[in-house]
C-alpha cells in the first residue's frame, strides 16, 4: 500500500485567495489590512522569517508594517511597542518575532497583545475561546493541521484520534479542534509510557514533537491519516538507510518532520511530507487571522458608530474568511 499525499500547497492557495477578495472588499472600503511585527535583534532566522511574511503578505494585499527594537530593548519597551500597535486603529494583526532576547519574558510580551489582533492565535483569550469552539483568531498551526485533515472530506464522528506532543501553540489546540468534531482524542507527550500503543489506535495522528523520524511504519493503523508537523535537520539516508555523505565527507544534512516518510508512507493512507505539508498552510492561516481580525473589528466599528455605516458588504451577513 502506497498512501496518498496530502499537500498543504494547493489548500494554501485556495485559501489565500479567499483571503485577497475579503482584504480587496476592505481596501474598497477604505479600510487597508494591516499586519504588524514587532522583532527585537538581528538574529537570522528571525528575519528570514520576517520577509517571508512580508512577501506573504504583499501577495494577498495586506500591508506589512515592521517595528524593529534593538538587541538592547527592555521589556518595558517591547510592551510599549505592543501598546502602541494595539491602540492603533490601522493596525489589525500583530505577530511577535521569537525568538525574543533571553531576558525579555517573551509570555508576558505576548499577552499584552490585544486578543483582537491576535494574528497567530495564541493568546489565552482565544485558545479559551476555542474551548467553546469559538474560532476568532486561530491558532495557525493547529488550525492547518485541521484543514488538511478536513479536506479530505471524511466524517470524521467518533474516530479514534492521536495527537503526539502537548504543547500550547500546536499540540493542545489540535487536541481540542479534532473533539469538536466529535472524535475520540488522546494526547500523547514526553511521558508517555507506550507511544506505539497510542499511535497504533489512530485513524488521525497528528505528530508536533521535533525529534526526526520518531513515528515509525510500526507504530501506524493501515490507512491512517498521518500529519506531521515536526521540522527537523536530520541526516539525508540513502535507500539502503546509509548517511549520504557531502564532497567533504560530512553528512548531509535535510529538513525531515518527525515521521519516518519512507516508511509510514507504505502503511499511511494519507501522509503530509516535510516539507510541503503543514508548513505552507500555517502562514496562510496567519494572513487568514489578520483578514479575520480586520473583519470583526471593522464590524465592531460600525455597531459602536451606525453613523459610519455604509451598504453592507457581503461579509457584513456572516461567514467566514
Ligand atoms: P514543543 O517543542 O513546545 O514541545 C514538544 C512536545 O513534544 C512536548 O509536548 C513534549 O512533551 C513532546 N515530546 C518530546 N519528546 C517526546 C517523545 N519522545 N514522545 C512523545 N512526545 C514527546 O512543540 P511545538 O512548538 O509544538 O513544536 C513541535 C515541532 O513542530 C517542532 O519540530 C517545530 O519546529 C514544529 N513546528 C512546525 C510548524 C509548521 O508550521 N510546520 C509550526 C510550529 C512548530
Amino acid at each position: 500500500m502506497s498512501a496518498q499525499l496530502l499537500q498543504g500547497g494547493p489548500l494554501a492557495q485556495t485559501m489565500r485567495a479567499q483571503v485577497a477578495q475579503t482584504v480587496r472588499e476592505l481596501a474598497e472600503q477604505g479600510r487597508p489590512v494591516c499586519l504588524a511585527a514587532v522583532q527585537a535583534g538581528e538574529r537570522p532566522e528571525s528575519l528570514m522569517y520576517v520577509e517571508s511574511q512580508r512577501r506573504y503578505c504583499n501577495e494577498v494585499g495586506i500591508d506589512f508594517r515592521l517595528k524593529q527594537l534593538p538587541d538592547a530593548v527592555t521589556q518595558g519597551a517591547v510592551m510599549r511597542a505592543v501598546q502602541e500597535l494595539n491602540e492603533d486603529s490601522g493596525v489589525h494583526g500583530i505577530i511577535l518575532q521569537l525568538p525574543l532576547p533571553a531576558r525579555i519574558d517573551a509570555q508576558a510580551a505576548q499577552r499584552a497583545i490585544d486578543p483582537r489582533k491576535d494574528a497567530e492565535g495564541i493568546h489565552p483569550v482565544n485558545l479559551g475561546l476555542l474551548v467553546y469552539g469559538v474560532l476568532q483568531c486561530a491558532p495557525c498551526t493547529a488550525f492547518a493541521c485541521y484543514h488538511l485533515i478536513k479536506s479530505l472530506d471524511q466524517d470524521l464522528y467518533g474516530m479514534e484520534a492521536v495527537v503526539v506532543g502537548h504543547s500550547q501553540i500546536v499540540g493542545k489546540p489540535m487536541g481540542l479542534l479534532l473533539q469538536h468534531d466529535f472524535c475520540t482524542v488522546t494526547t500523547c507527550h514526553v511521558a508517555t509510557r507506550d507511544l506505539a500503543m497510542h499511535t497504533r489506535r489512530a485513524d488521525i495522528l497528528v505528530v508536533a514533537v521535533g525529534k526526526a523520524r520518531l513515528i515509525t511504519k510500526e507504530m501506524l493503523k493501515p490507512g491512517a491519516i498521518v500529519v506531521d508537523v515536526g521540522i527537523n535537520q536530520a541526516p539525508a539516508l540513502s535507500k539502503k538507510g546509509k548517511p549520504l555523505l557531502d564532497t567533504e565527507g560530512k553528512p548531509r544534512m535535510r529538513t525531515v518532520g518527525d515521521v519516518d516518510f519512507e516508511g509510514a508512507k507504505e502503511v499511511a493512507g494519507w501522509i503530509t511530507p516535510v516539507p510541503g505539508g503543514v508548513g505552507p498552510l500555517t502562514t496562510t492561516m496567519l494572513l487568514r487571522n489578520v483578514a479575520q481580525a480586520a473583519k470583526n473589528l471593522y464590524l465592531q466599528e460600525r455597531r459602536e458608530h451606525p453613523e459610519l455605516s455604509g451598504p453592507l458588504l457581503p461579509f457584513d451577513r456572516g461567514g467566514e474568511t
